[in-house]
């Protein structure tokens, strides 16, 4: 350091800055503390240890008020009354902004102390020339500080514009040569297992905390690459939109690109789907759409059979049984999808093909008994008289929501005449909307239900007797809401997976029976019972 020791009288404490990585590189704080020593020498001035800072905040406009190094120095100075000088190389290493160059210049002049340009000793002197050549130097520090910023701001907007993303790689991904452009890590699979597990919460298959505790068990979070998660930050990471394709700016750059150009790891369906489960999480296991995904129609109706013996031995039965299979879309990382069901309870996996051709070819073995047709038709007749009660209650909440809802948006829109705050009209203002929103949805849903007559009742019937008749052939055209219908009627008990894969119905309704002979079968089906299949025959299989 400098050859003055701190028996001097006279202190001068320093501060170096650098604002980018370039000029960090660029061993600009080497510089500068050349600068400031030399200055500090012919000063006769001594820099104790303890009185330097350097930092690479940029000194924005406006921010500088506040700045802690700033403050310090200034609480140090008043500390030791022999600090004369604050060194700084030159106007734009201490700030980038007239204002408060002016304004500290005048702040630490209180105190005793000059700052002191180290670069350009001319700037020091006291007459008019100097002090405007000085001001010149801050409006160039603040004219370029902006300059900077606003091109910066440009560069990454552009960037984001053409699906980019400039900045570090997102959890899960990895850079490549192209700058902004990340590729899926495959760093101990983890960009893969990412996708595995966001696509399961998506589906309800399982919830977001057990998504977490399986990313922190997996191998790339217990070979120490990344510090486990915890709550706060998963969530930042699965209620992320990148993963599902998009890149998105910051405050400043207010961009969202639905189109990035990574590959994503869900579909923007699934990301919703995420986003719903977070908002209105509460204790429920399994959140499924409100009338099912039909491109899984077994999710909940198939059990695994290992797991429904446990969930009976524990008491859990109907809704708390949680050996059900629920459907999703596996993404592999590579832009391909599988799909598959899991159990929710031991997240045995199997593919949605497979299950499905399971199920069809296990139904393909009843045939309806001619005393089973007549009394299914009765049974249909209890089944509709079921729904139609459904629907009538349903109608009767719906209108109970209406009344509520209408009583909500009138409050709403009392307090909003009543408000003066700006901020708080327009918060209810966006409350008014969703009540609308609400209200509007809840219309239609009643007005569909209401509307809905006698003539789907026919329909309902005809489909049944058709189905009851080609029940293998087509059970995976009904729409959804039918195939429950039926299944509850044809399997009470759902289909069940055992340990070796196969599918059975531990209870086949009285109006089936099942098949001695394997006739009719078509040629895929044959070929997979030949590998084996294994058939359980209804239990019941006379009419009463
Ligand atoms: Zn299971």
């Amino acid at each position: 350091m400098s050859t003055i020791d701190g028996s001097a009288n006279i202190w001068a404490i320093t501060t170096c800055r650098v604002s980018t990585p370039e000029q960090k590189e660029n061993h600009s704080l080497d510089n500068q503390a050349k600068s400031v020593l030399a200055a500090a020498e012919k000063l006769g001035a001594y820099i104790p240890p303890d009185g330097q800072w350097s930092g690479d905040a940029s000194s924005k406009c406006g921010k500088n008020i506040h700045r802690k190094d700033i403050q310090e120095m200034l609480e140090y100075c008043k500390r030791h009354k022999r600090v004369k000088y604050l060194l700084v190389s030159s106007p734009d290493r201490f700030m980038r902004s007239i204002d408060e160059a002016l304004h500290f210049e005048v702040e630490f002049r209180l105190i005793g102390v000059t700052v002191y340009y180290t670069d350009d000793p001319e700037l020091n002197g006291a007459n008019v020339a100097t002090k405007l050549r000085k001001l010149m130097k801050y409006y160039e520090a603040e004219a370029s500080n902006e300059e900077r910023i606003r091109k910066g701001l440009e560069t990454h907007k552009n960037a984001l514009n053409e699906g980019r993303l400039p900045c570090c790689p997102k959890f899960g991904y990895k850079k490549t040569f192209t700058s902004g452009i990340h590729d899926v890590n495959d760093d101990c699979g983890v960009g893969a297992l990412l996708g595995d597990i966001l696509s399961r919460i998506a589906s309800g298959v399982i919830t977001p905390t057990e998504g977490m505790n399986e990313m922190n068990a997996g191998e790339y979070i217990s070979n120490g690459k990344r510090k486990p998660f915890k709550m706060d930050k998963w969530k930042k990471i699965i209620s992320d939109p990148y993963y599902a394709g998009y890149v998105v700016g910051s405050k400043q750059v207010k961009v969202v690109n639905p189109n990035g150009l990574h590959k994503p790891l869900i579909t923007k369906e699934q990301h919703e789907k995420i986003l719903e489960i977070l908002r209105g999480r509460k204790s429920c296991h399994c959140a499924p759409r409100k009338n099912g995904n039909p491109h899984f129609p077994l999710s909940r109706i198939m059990l695994c059979e290992e797991c429904h013996k446990a969930e009976i031995a524990l008491g859990n039965t109907g809704r708390h049984d949680h050996s059900k299979f629920c459907g999703y879309t596996n993404n592999n990382g590579n832009g391909k999808y599988y799909d598959k069901y899991e159990c929710r309870k031991c997240h045995k996996r199997i593919s949605r093909e497979y299950a499905h051709e399971a199920v069809r070819e296990h139904i393909a073995n009843f045939d309806l008994t001619e005393d089973g047709r007549k009394r299914i038709i009765r049974q249909l007749e209890v089944v509709w008289k079921d729904e139609e009660r459904n629907r009538k209650m349903t109608i009767v909440q719906l209108k109970q929501r209406m009344t509520n809802l209408n009583k909500q948006k009138e409050g709403q829109v009392e307090a909003l005449c009543r408000c003066s705050d700006d901020e708080i009209k327009h918060e209810l203002e966006g409350a008014i909307k969703r009540t609308r929103e609400t209200l509007k949805k809840t219309e239609d849903e009643l007005n569909e239900l209401e509307n809905s007559n006698d003539a789907e009742k026919q329909g309902f019937m005809e489909f049944a007797l058709d189905f009851v008749d080609n029940l293998a052939k087509r059970f995976f055209d009904l729409s959804l809401d039918d195939m429950r219908k039926c299944e509850l009627l044809m399997f009470p008990s759902g289909f069940m997976v055992g340990a070796d894969e196969k599918v059975r119905t531990p209870e086949t309704s009285p109006f089936y029976r099942g098949r001695t002979t394997k006739k009719d079968l078509p040629n895929t089906e044959k070929s997979l019972m030949a590998e084996g299949g294994r058939f359980e025959l209804p239990l019941q299989v006379s009419p009463d």
